[in-house]
This record gives structure tokens, C-alpha cells and sequence, in this order.
């Protein structure tokens, strides 16, 4: 689609714009007549950049929240271009936050050098360095916000998450693996550290690394924080793996030999799944944090987890988000090592192009739940239900009927992930959990065609097996997936992706829970996990009944388009008062009895449910003519079928 797209421009291009340096349109109409566009910023080429840049950050101005910053930068006297990254890998979109950035001033010998900001790059930084200058000391601060509304709180006063592309401006024109760079930094007095990075001394309170690239260093953040534990989860000298675990609070740092297990064997499963290793040592960043904003975001010798910080404590709530950590761990193979061929930039402020995202992180989500539950973080009765939720959730998604799933690879750029209104008609990022559900389809399609002698973990093997221990990216594009899906299992794996992912597909792709032994069923019973999970943490979903989810204190989260809510006129953000006369909230059992009992008493009656609502300063009366009782989405075993999703499950032996 891309190249016809590209192809198409092309001919209008041959067709409609003269051959004239600029613009030099002939004036056929009344009015202005464009100005010229200041020249592109230079492009990057594969040539190293003379020099190495020295990067200091001091990170002990915990109480503000402030990075402050100082570079040193080798250059030769006349016009240069230093860029703030713009688009970093696991991002998918434009979203550096250079809007945090503050303070910034140059100088050279002593002496201040003025700055222009690029007037259509606004992360372009244009400099005249004097004749003469060798160097330029570049200083600045990074401010983490502080509010969680004015973006992802990087510090607090026990921990500090530093992404190096927030404190670093390096020089256009050169790939970022032609950039070298010594980082330091400096930590408040008692503070652990974890990286990638290697650490080569350390001198009062601050720890100097080793000399390493700019795509290495942004490819490796550093935790920091007081409270910290370091667990080991090798499975051998040749695949050394860590825990990094900082805590809000000492009492988070609780683990049980139970729980500590369970995450050995995720390297263990990942082992037996992939059979390499793109990483020199890795290590889990884990931030378990009610201050610092969730996070998860991957790279190749290490990710950034941030979940609650009861993650350990209250293991029972956290089922939901328990495959986090198996999720990052496996785009070191999936997205870092093996990486679409136009996702890949050699420098960070390139466009990146998002159509392959539906393998990038499609078959990494896939891999997430399958180590998941091969690891023994959930048990297989769990998976069934949540991968029962997830499809559920497509099932009343008109969104479906207009917007083919490719489409949706373009929606971390459009929307940044902040929230939509209307995601059952809008559509959001479901190039992960329905691109899940189609590599479960193709898992379970393989094994049916071999009669159980393949499956996709050979397709793992082969795929990500290449150059073991090397973690210099490897690309690929559609072709290159359909080519090593067919040296598996020979099929027309093409048309199979392209009819699922690139064409209208108004039907949720549920071949493989029957093609795996199961079928998609509701019942009244609410699985256990998520009784005691989901209410505490993000609101219970009522979206395959009424057709709403609300909150533990009874605001609305989100409605389904055209769900029996959305016709009686319930719309997110409003604070439900009251159900069927009984006030929400009043005995302290927040939002769940109330209107769990009120959907059961509607299904015995013709009354519809009456909700008092509260819309901004009004209150409205709203009426839910909906009968259908509880729904809770289940796989249920299809007799006499092979087991084929269990047998995914299981571990490997
Ligand atoms: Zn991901």
C-alpha cells in the first residue's frame, strides 16, 4: 500500500509542479503568493562525526523535578544544526517532549553564542560557531513534569527515570551510530543505579560510562532511586539477566520466593521460545511507583517497566497488567533486533512509517501473553479469560465497519495516545491485542496444517536466531515475514495477513480459539481475578452488557457505540448519582453491587434501569432499556477438538 501511495504522488508530481528552483507559480488568482520554506535540515549520513561528545547530567534537583544538563561538544567554526530528538523507537510517533526543555544556553571559550530555533523544525537548533572554536558547551535543563496531566512524571524524591534522548542535543547530519558519546551522571547522595550502559569509575556522586554511540546510549536508559533490590534471573553465564526493582517505598521491595520464581522462569521461556540472545547482559528498569507514570517501553539490552507499586504486595490485583515485563523482554527480539524496514531511522529526528506495527507489536503482544503464561504469571484458565475479554471487547466495536485494521498503525501519530471519546467507533491502537489475535490465528493454523510437528516458535527460532548475541538491527518488510512464515509451514500466508490486517474486516478474527480447541462464550460469572483487580485499579467493564465501563466511584469511563447505554444518551464523563434508586457510593461499596444488581433485576423484568446521573452542574434522569443480564466473555472447550491453545500455553520443557 505504502509504495502504490508513494508511486501515486510521483505521477501527480511528473504532472503539476514546473521544473523552477522554489516557487515560481504563475499569479492566476487575487490574494498572497506562498514565501519559500526555510532550507531542509540536513539529512544524516553514514560518516562518524569527528570528536566525542562529553554529557554530563545532574539529576540531584530531585525537590523541582529538574535534569540539568552540560555538553560538551566538539565542532569547526560555521553553520551547524544540533537536533533535540524527535522520534524515538518504541514512541512510534513524533513525541520527544521538547516542550520540557528549558534553559538552554551556548558557549565557547566563555563566550555566549547566540541560538535560532529552525522556524518549521521546532527541535532544530541552528548555531554560527566562530572562527577558531573547537568546542561548544552546551547547557540546559530537562523539566520532568511534575502533574501527571502535563505528561509522564519522570522523577519523584526517591527515583528518577532518565531517557537519555531528554537530555541530549547532538549534531544534524550523521546516522546516531556514527555519534560517540561519554555519559556521566550525577545522583543525589545514597542512590542506586541500574543501566545498559557500562559503568567505567565513579567519583563523588558521580558514575562515568564507558564511550558509546548516540543510538546506543538513547537505546539505554539508567533508573535511579533509594529504595532498590536487584534480583539475578540468568538462566546461565552466557544469558545474564536482572531484576532492577525501585520502589516507591522500602515495604514495596517484598518479594516472595513464589513470585521470584515466576519471573526466572520468563527467562527460562523466553530461552526455550527464541533460543537467542540480542544483549550483551539485560535488565529489567522496573519502577514500582505510584508517583512516576506507568510505563513500558522497550529496548535492546534493557526496558522500562513502571506499574504500581503493590505490583509484589498485592500479586492477586495485577493480573491484568502481569504480562509487562514479558511483553518489553520479548521486542528485544521483536522491535529492537528485527525491526520493519521504514520503522527504522538511522537518526531520531526521521519520520518513521508505522504500517508494520501490527507485527512489531502485534506478534510482540502475542509473545507477552504466551511467556506470560508459559512462565506461570498467570495460569491458563487466566489467559483464556483475558484473551476472551480482548476479543469481546472487538465483538461491539462498530469501529470495525469503517476502519480496517491497518489503518490503525497511524493512530499513535494522530492521537499520542491521549484518550478519545468514542473508541468503540474511533478505533484506538488495536494493532496489539487484534494483531494478538491473528498471530494466534496463524499459530494455531500452522500447528493444524503440520498435524503438530510446527508451530510459530519455529518460526521464532528462524526469525529472530540470526547473528546470536549481536544486537545490531536486522530489518525486514511484509515479504520477508510471509517468506519465513512459508519455509515454516507452507500456506498463502499473503492473503492471509492481507485480507485480516489490510482489508475491511468487519468480523473479529476468532480462528484461533476454535482452530485452538475453544470458543468464545458469556456467562454470568465474573472470573475471579478480575473481581478483585479490575474495580480497584481501572473500573469495571459492563461493555459486553449495558455497554458502558465506570470507575470504582461510578464516573463513566467509556461507551460503546450503539451499545443500549449509548442510546439512552449515557455518555463518558458523566458521574452516575444513583441506579434504580439506590444511591452509588453510599455504604462504601463503590459502583459494583449497585449496578450489578440492578442489571440482574432488569433481565427478571420489562423495566428499564434508571440511572441519575450528574453532567457538568446539571443532573439528568437517563433510562437503559437493556435485559440482557450479566456478560462475561469465556473460552469455553469445544469437545473432541485438539487442544491446541493449551498446548501453546504450556511450558517448554
Ligand atoms: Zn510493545
Amino acid at each position: 500500500m505504502r509504495c502504490s501511495c508513494l508511486a501515486a504522488a510521483a505521477a501527480v508530481a511528473a504532472v503539476f509542479i514546473p521544473a523552477f528552483p522554489h516557487f515560481a507559480w504563475a499569479q492566476s488568482s487575487a490574494g498572497p503568493e506562498p514565501e519559500p520554506l526555510p532550507p531542509p535540515i540536513v539529512a544524516p549520513v553514514d560518516t562518524p562525526y569527528p570528536g566525542t561528545i562529553a554529557l554530563t547530567v545532574n539529576l540531584t534537583n530531585t525537590s523541582d523535578r529538574v535534569a540539568a544538563v552540560d555538553e560538551i561538544i566538539p565542532v569547526r567554526a560555521g553553520q551547524m544544526t544540533l537536533l533535540y530528538p524527535q522520534w524515538l523507537p518504541g514512541d512510534h510517533a513524533p513525541e520527544g517532549p521538547i516542550e520540557s526543555m528549558a534553559g538552554l544556553v551556548i558557549t565557547a571559550g566563555g563566550q555566549r553564542i547566540p541560538w535560532v530555533r529552525d522556524r518549521v523544525n521546532m527541535y532544530a537548533f541552528h548555531v554560527d560557531v566562530p572562527a577558531g572554536t573547537t568546542s561548544l558547551d552546551v547547557k540546559f535543563d530537562f523539566l520532568s513534569p511534575i502533574q501527571p496531566g502535563d505528561g509522564r512524571v519522570a522523577m519523584s524524591h526517591v527515583m528518577a527515570d532518565l531517557a537519555w534522548n531528554t537530555v541530549v542535543l547532538y549534531p544534524a547530519g550523521h546516522f546516531s551510530r556514527d555519534i560517540h558519546v561519554t555519559p556521566a551522571v550525577v545522583l543525589p547522595a545514597g542512590w542506586n543505579y541500574a543501566t545498559a550502559l557500562e559503568t567505567d569509575s565513579k567519583d563523588a556522586g558521580t558514575v562515568h560510562f564507558k564511550e558509546t554511540t548516540l543510538n546506543t546510549l538513547v537505546d539505554s536508559p539508567l533508573l535511579t532511586g533509594e529504595y532498590y533490590r536487584r534480583e539475578n534471573l540468568s538462566t546461565g553465564p552466557g544469558n545474564q539477566v536482572f531484576l532492577d526493582v525501585f520502589a516507591d517505598e522500602p515495604k514495596y521491595l517484598d518479594i516472595t520466593p513464589e513470585e521470584l520464581e515466576l519471573h526466572k522462569n520468563l527467562t527460562v521461556q523466553a530461552q526455550g521460545l527464541f533460543d537467542s540472545r540480542h544483549y550483551s547482559h539485560y535488565d529489567f528498569l522496573f519502577m514500582l511507583s505510584d508517583a512516576l507514570g506507568g510505563e513500558g517501553l522497550e529496548h535492546h539490552q534493557s526496558s522500562e517497566d513502571g506499574t504500581d507499586a503493590n505490583y509484589f504486595t498485592d500479586w492477586k490485583a495485577g493480573v491484568w497488567e502481569r504480562d509487562l515485563l514479558a511483553h518489553e523482554y520479548a521486542h528485544s527480539w521483536n522491535g529492537k533486533f528485527r525491526r520493519p524496514d521504514d520503522l527504522w531511522r538511522p537518526a531520531f529526528n526521521m519520520p518513521e512509517q508505522d504500517d508494520l506495527l501490527w507485527v512489531y507489536e502485534g506478534l510482540t503482544q502475542y509473545w507477552g501473553e504466551v511467556l506470560t503464561a508459559r512462565a506461570g504469571m498467570r495460569t491458563p484458565e487466566e489467559t483464556r479469560d483475558i484473551l476472551a475479554a480482548i476479543a469481546a471487547g472487538f465483538e461491539d466495536s462498530p469501529g470495525r465497519d469503517w476502519r480496517p485494521l491497518i489503518d490503525t498503525t497511524n493512530e499513535e501519530i494522530l492521537s499520542e495516545r491521549r484518550p478519545v471519546s468514542w473508541v468503540s467507533w474511533q478505533r484506538e491502537e488495536d494493532y496489539y491485542y487484534e494483531g494478538m489475535l491473528i498471530w494466534l490465528d496463524a499459530d494455531t493454523k500452522i500447528r493444524e496444517l503440520s498435524n503438530g510437528k510446527k508451530s510459530l516458535d519455529d518460526f521464532a527460532k528462524q526469525f529472530y536466531g540470526i547473528d546470536n548475541g549481536s544486537f545490531i538491527t536486522h530489518t525486514y518488510d511484509f515479504n520477508d515475514v510471509v517468506a519465513a512464515l512459508n519455509t515454516v509451514q507452507p500456506y498463502n500466508w499473503a492473503n492471509f495477513f492481507r485480507t485480516l490486517v489490510y482489508e475491511l474486516h468487519p468480523q473479529v478474527p476468532l480462528a484461533g480459539f476454535t482452530q485452538g480447541g475453544y470458543k468464545l462464550v458469556y456467562n454470568d460469572t465474573q472470573p475471579p481475578w478480575e473481581e478483585h483487580g479490575i474495580p480497584s485499579r481501572r473500573g469495571t467493564s459492563y461493555a459486553t452488557s449495558v455497554g458502558f465501563s465506570v470507575t470504582h466511584d461510578g464516573m463513566i469511563r467509556s461507551v460503546q457505540w450503539d451499545s443500549p447505554a449509548f442510546k439512552a444518551g449515557l455518555t463518558p464523563g458523566m458521574q452516575i448519582v444513583a441506579v434504580n434508586g439506590n444511591a452509588l457510593g453510599g455504604d462504601g461499596e463503590g459502583s459494583g453491587d449497585v449496578l450489578k444488581d440492578a442489571i440482574v433485576q432488569a433481565e427478571k423484568s420489562t423495566e428499564p434501569i434508571h440511572f441519575v446521573v450528574k453532567k457538568g452542574g446539571r443532573v439528568l434522569n437517563v433510562d437503559v432499556d437493556y435485559h440482557g443480564g450479566l456478560r462475561y466473555p469465556h473460552l469455553e472447550r469445544i469437545p473432541g477438538t485438539p487442544d491446541r491453545l493449551d498446548a501453546i500455553l504450556a511450558p517448554v520443557k
